[in-house]
């Protein structure tokens, strides 16, 4: 297999603080911002972001995390839905504005699944997505409000998201 480097150490960072600025370009002093992120690395660069969006706004951020399981081998219809695991929401999310946040969007049902998650948990004033990377491939009405990186994929490529929180390099990397 052959692997192709997507995006560097410095391209990911200078990425997270754009998104962050189109996050201040929406939501301004982000009063009612919150920010979820999905198990693992998007809980990683939710992080991230609620630093760079409590510098930015000078006020505290509220966060949480949404565990979903995959079982990505066993995806033949859109019947099998990913797992929702725990839910870690220690805010009220009432009237929030809610960014979602993942590391890759693909076919959209984790999406679907982690909206379920937030609604069955309050009634949020609305739901906005951000990735870092955006694949293609969806096979559900899905589309991202802030996106890192878009990226031409085959349905059988896989793209590697490294981040110094959890492994030893930080990049971006297409395998095929
Ligand atoms: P979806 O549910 O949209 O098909 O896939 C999105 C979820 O699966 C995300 O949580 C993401 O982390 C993971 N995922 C799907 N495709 C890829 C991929 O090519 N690379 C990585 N790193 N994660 C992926
Ligand atoms: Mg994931």
């Amino acid at each position: 297999s052959e692997s192709k480097v997507l995006m560097t150490a410095e391209e990911i960072s200078r990425t997270m603080d754009r998104l962050a600025m189109e996050i201040v370009e929406r939501h301004g002093n982000c009063e009612s911002v919150a920010i979820l992120g999905i198990q693992r690395r998007g809980v990683d660069l939710a992080a991230r972001l609620k630093v760079a969006l409590e510098k930015r706004a000078q006020r505290e951020i509220p966060g949480g995390q949404l565990d979903i399981n995959l079982y990505r081998d066993d995806w033949t219809s859109l019947e099998v839905q990913p797992q929702i695991n725990k839910t870690e929401i220690f805010f009220d999310i009432d009237g929030k504005d809610i960014v979602l946040v993942d590391d890759v969007l693909f076919t959209g049902r984790t999406t679907r699944a982690a909206l379920e998650a937030i609604l069955d948990f309050g009634r949020p004033n609305r739901v906005e997505l951000l990735v870092l990377v955006d694949r293609g491939h969806r096979e559900l009405p899905v589309a991202a409000d802030y996106v890192g990186k878009t990226i031409d994929t085959r349905r059988g490529e896989h793209v590697d998201v490294y981040l110094s929180e959890r492994d030893e390099r930080e990049e971006v990397v297409l395998t095929n």
